[in-house]
């Protein structure tokens, strides 16, 4: 199966009845990109940046950041890369942002809650972003988002920092910006926020997790966490259907784009994108590949 599975490299991620899909990669690490790059993704669906927050005892700055970046872009060499600002807190704790102690980590202050709290923290990781943008095919992405105007409050920043960048004379590039779809209140806005970005990534993780109250962390409710809930489908289906009605693509970069009893119904809701771990990818291109959607 395994060398069957190899003969998949260099194969397009198509349907029977031809529809492209894009099936990138997920990654936590600069390390990670060899393995993305020998199982062949078409790109990098999700960079969990905030890795580089958690292999360091302080700050890292923009210059560590830009040269990780543009690392990572330039080895994909005009692939779609998608990178995730930090989604720092609940799971991912980091002792020099000296956050709070919190009785509920996971409906606390985390990820973009962070950084619209301390824009000078995320004025530093977006200044690295835009300019590693200027050395290949950058998109950012936004974890966490509950609302409208948090889309609205990050724009600001963006501009911010991109009128800065001009007036200090510093080459940026154009990336996109994309947010994750990780909560049920992303999920019910999911039309109108598919109105003031480029995609929506849907982080089953998450959303998973806040949909049927369930510690995504605690193995005792194992028996619980049933990961084809119907409601977490039906979700899937809502934003893909709001995200098509704007014009924007939809895909799945949580656990379950990697789920192959999935595949085939997901690409019959008109999922765009699969993001899945580099040892998945063949796996999942095979299934594509065998699939009709009509
Ligand atoms: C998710 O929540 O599904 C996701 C992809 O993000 P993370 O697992 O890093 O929270
Ligand atoms: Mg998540």
């Amino acid at each position: 199966k395994k060398a069957l599975l190899q003969e998949l490299k260099g194969k397009e991620d198509v349907t029977l009845d031809g529809k492209k899909i894009k099936l990138y990669s997920n990654i936590g690490n600069i390390k990670d990109l060899a393995n993305v790059i020998a199982n062949d993704a078409a790109g990098i669906g999700l960079f969990r940046s905030e890795f580089i927050y958690l292999e360091s005892d302080t700050f890292p700055t923009e210059e560590e950041q830009f040269n990780i970046y543009r690392t990572v872009a330039e080895s994909m060499a005009g692939k779609p890369v998608i990178i995730r600002t930090l989604d720092i807190g609940a799971d991912k704790q980091c002792d020099y942002f000296e956050l709070d102690k919190e009785d509920n980590p996971a409906l606390g202050l985390r990820a973009i809650r962070i950084c619209l709290t301390r824009p000078e923290i995320f004025k530093t990781q977006l200044r690295a972003l835009y300019r590693a943008s200027a050395y290949g095919n950058i998109s950012i992405m936004y974890p966490m988002i509950i609302s409208e105007q948090e889309v609205d409050k990050i724009k600001v920043i963006e501009n911010e920092v991109k009128a800065e960048l001009t007036e200090q004379g510093i080459e940026f590039g154009n990336p996109k910006s994309g947010i994750m779809i990780e909560t049920p209140a992303a999920v019910i806005m999911s039309r109108q926020l598919a109105k003031k970005v480029d995609f929506f990534s849907i982080g089953t993780n998450d959303l998973t997790q806040y949909t049927l109250a369930i510690d995504r962390q605690n193995t005792k409710l194992d028996d619980f966490y049933d990961a084809h809930h119907p409601a977490i489908l039906a979700m899937i289906r809502m934003v893909v259907e709001n995200a098509h009605a704007e014009g924007i693509w939809a895909g799945i970069c949580g656990e379950l784009g990697a789920d192959t009893t999935l595949t085939e119904e997901f690409l019959k809701m008109g999922v765009d994108e699969l993001s899945v771990s580099a040892g998945k990818v063949l796996a999942v291109r095979k299934v594509i590949r065998e699939t009709r959607i009509s």
